[in-house]
């Protein structure tokens, strides 16, 4: 991972307004980086607080699988995912999809606030980083795929 992460906002309906009260806050702080979302989140990010970012589909029609073959491509470093767990979601299995690969890509992953606090003021936010890739190296290595 580079200095300048590339970041990927996602919140389900009921934890939209929630995502953009504490983007608000940490406006200075996200904007250093590469900023991406899910349609609807995306817009409104760009309406309500005047940040670019660059919007996938929205979740329900595909998004989160966007933002997941993204990770597999490692071009998403850093998933703010603000998920509702008091509501069922039609897409629900693509969220279990998303959270997987981002766990098995090493990606830094925050589904609440506090979490999202702690990423956003870390010292290793604009530093390099070497994710740890592991598993999927040994996975690639004994089925002797490419990387
Ligand atoms: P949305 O998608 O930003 O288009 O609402 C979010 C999600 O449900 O993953």
């Amino acid at each position: 991972m580079k200095v300048q992460k590339n970041i990927a906002l996602v919140a389900h309906d009921h934890k939209k307004a929630e995502l953009m009260e504490w983007i608000k806050i940490h406006k200075d702080e996200l904007v250093q980086h590469k900023l991406f979302a899910t349609g609807t989140t995306g817009v409104k990010i760009e309406k309500e607080l005047g940040i670019e970012v660059y919007k996938y589909k929205s979740g329900p029609i595909g998004g989160d699988q966007q933002i997941g073959a993204a990770i597999v491509g490692q071009k998403i470093d850093i998933l703010f995912f603000f998920w509702d767990p008091l509501a069922s979601q039609p897409h629900d299995p693509d969220v279990k999809a998303l959270l997987r690969v981002a766990a098995l890509w090493d990606t830094i992953v925050a589904c609440n606030r506090s979490s999202a606090d702690f990423i956003i003021k870390s010292s290793l936010i604009d530093k390099e980083y070497k994710r740890n890739l592991t598993s999927i190296n040994k996975y690639t290595k004994e089925r002797q795929l490419e990387n």
